[in-house]
């Protein structure tokens, strides 16, 4: 969505209310001359600003919890633009109806606030210090989790700023003003003393070797304000605001008084709020990182079995046996771990040779959406020793769990790119990629699994031909896999788009009643799965491209398909972040 207004002539990014109303009145302030500008007190917020009887007015269009858009009280709109569309044919509250666009001047870019700026910095800054990670696991962290990490900046970048001065108490806060220059409007806001859950800060101003102290409250949606002032989502904006205006201070915020190298560190109750596991970001999991990444824990293939605790209780089953919960001891640490277990009670060598093979896809892949290989236990039975993913399938946690919502659900679709964007880079084919082959670490964490029928390609073909027909999900296969038994990760991408649809749908089953030949046939003759109910529409759209008949024109994961991550980010970064 920002990605769409953005290119909009008339969006003037974050300029202040003066500086719409200049502009309209540069435009001649004709009943109905309107721009858009970004809300510079709600995050993901839009402003409109509207000329009507020599007068100027301004509404602010809020982003809402369910990723619609509405000028307060209002009918709800999928996006800012429809909102404007929607007020050229009704008035409906506003002063008039909406007639003419004012653009902006030519040569002028919308206007970048100076959060933008800092965003990248503290974005790296944050990831470092907060999981502790360094070089390709650092910025997996900040390509894969960029709208949360966002969400989470801007609700914490205050801490960094130089006038935040953490828990000092009221006295502190004076001594600390009045220590050097007395110039009026100096400021810092400090966190008060918290009673129960809800966090307040004061804001202190200088005026007349005076210190104010103004009180700001959250309330229950989580919006900060002075008491009877304008509500804002961060404290920067609420900063920003008061350094304009004085809008009810006593005068505008001028010089930011520093934090001095002894009283540099902040102390605040939000910086480190662990978070809980339902709730928990990829990076907070054990799962992130590769249990190698400590240069301490030194990798091996084989695991013995001493070293290895089975428990009781199955996490699943499939062709060679099962799978159970485990608990792998390592060098410095305990790992909870999934062991696939053969079951050699007729010897069958086939199905021994195909875990080998697929231990051996597993070992040569390392990233965090994928389930990572721990080693081979040969014992009492042959076992795979992976990493865990204790929620089970994708398609099950669904049909389970109706609640989650769209936004949850292509965040994990999401990850399930990610993933598949990396082992498409180390050309290799999945072959089997469906929902019920993607298991959860958390709500939150998709991980790819079950490489039994993937391979490795050579640097002279960028397809695998596959011998003859085999036991195949034919519902997950493109054209061309039926056709010319050819696999590539393009046919992966073919499968992205079936499993898109199963996560949209909570698990349903794809092409539900019909058997292989006659999806087949329904795609042969051009038609497609219908869009599961309440399917966002950019995502239909996406899983519509995944089922492009010719190869060519099909996205891959990272060549095409990057057009679209860049825009699933961007689109979730507005999504996730209010
Ligand atoms: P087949 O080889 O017959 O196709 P399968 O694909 O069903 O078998 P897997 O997907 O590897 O076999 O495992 C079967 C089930 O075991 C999964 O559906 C899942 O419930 C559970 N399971 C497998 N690996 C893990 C893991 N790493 N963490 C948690 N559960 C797992």
């Amino acid at each position: 969505m920002a990605d769409k207004v953005q290119v909009l002539p008339y969006f003037f990014g974050n300029i202040t209310r003066e500086e719409a109303e200049e502009y309209l009145r540069q435009g001649g302030a004709g009943d109905g001359l309107y721009l858009l500008r970004q809300s510079r007190s709600f995050l993901g917020g839009f402003a409109l600003s509207v000329a009507y009887g020599r007068q100027l007015y301004h509404y602010t269009i809020e982003r809402e919890m369910n990723d619609t858009y509405a000028i307060a009280g209002g009918k709800s709109h999928r996006n800012p633009i429809d909102v404007i569309d929607y007020h050229s044919q009704e008035s409906d509250g506003l002063v008039c109806l909406l007639k003419r666009p004012f653009n902006r001047p030519r040569g002028t870019e919308p206007k970048v606030g100076p959060f933008e700026d800092l965003k990248e910095q503290l974005i790296r800054q944050y990831v470092k210090q907060t999981w502790n990670l360094q070089g390709s696991a650092l910025e997996q962290a900040i390509i894969s989790q960029r709208p949360q990490l966002e969400k989470l900046i801007a609700t914490t970048a205050h801490e960094k700023m130089p006038w935040f001065h953490g828990k000092i108490d009221r006295e502190d806060s004076e001594q600390r003003l009045l220590r050097s220059s007395h110039v009026n409007g100096k400021f810092l806001i400090r966190q008060r003393e918290n009673n129960g859950r809800n966090v307040s800060y004061a804001l202190c101003l200088l005026h007349n070797n005076h210190v104010m102290h103004y009180r700001i409250d959250k309330d229950k949606a989580g919006k900060l304000s002075i008491p009877d002032g304008k509500k804002f989502d961060t404290l920067w904006q609420l900063v920003e605001h008061y350094t304009y205006k004085p809008d009810g201070l006593l005068r505008v915020l001028t010089e930011t008084c520093p934090r001095t190298s002894h009283n540099s560190e902040v102390s605040t109750v939000t910086s480190r709020t662990k978070r809980s596991r339902e709730n928990a970001m990829p990076m907070d999991t054990r799962e992130f990182e590769s249990p190698y990444a400590d240069p301490e824990e030194l990798r091996s293939t084989t695991v013995n079995r001493s070293d290895l605790t089975l428990e009781d209780g199955e996490l699943g089953s499939g062709n060679f046996g099962t799978v159970l919960r485990g608990v792998y001891q390592m060098k410095k640490i305990q790992k909870v771990v999934a062991v696939k277990i053969l079951k050699n009670d007729d010897n069958n060598v086939a199905v021994k040779e195909e875990m080998l093979r697929e231990a051996d896809v597993m070992q040569q892949l390392d990233n965090p959406y994928i389930v990572r290989m721990i080693g081979i236990c040969e014992a009492e039975n042959l076992m795979l020793v992976m990493e865990l993913a204790e929620l089970g399938p994708l398609h099950k946690f669904l049909q389970k769990n109706k609640h989650i919502s769209m936004k949850n659900i292509t965040e994990l679709v999401h990850q399930v790119s990610m993933g598949m964007k990396y082992l498409e880079e180390h050309n290799f084919v999945h072959r089997d990629l469906a929902a019920r082959n993607v298991l959860l670490v958390t709500q939150h964490y998709a991980k790819i699994s079950d490489f039994g029928l993937s391979k490795a390609l050579t640097e002279e073909e960028n397809y695998y031909k596959a011998k003859g027909h085999g036991k195949w999900p034919l519902k997950w296969y493109a054209p061309e896999c039926m056709n010319y038994f050819k696999f590539s990760s393009k046919s992966d991408v073919w499968s992205f788009g079936v499993l898109m649809w199963e996560a949209y749908s909570y698990g349903q089953k794809p092409y539900k009643g019909m058997k292989g030949n006659e999806v087949i046939q329904m795609i042969e003759s051009g038609e497609r799965m219908s869009a599961p109910a309440d399917c966002p529409p950019e995502m239909c759209d996406l899983m519509r491209k995944c089922w492009t008949y010719k190869l060519d024109e099909r996205p891959g994961f990272s060549v095409h398909m990057h057009n679209y991550t860049v825009f699933l980010i961007r689109s979730l970064t507005t999504f996730l972040i209010i």
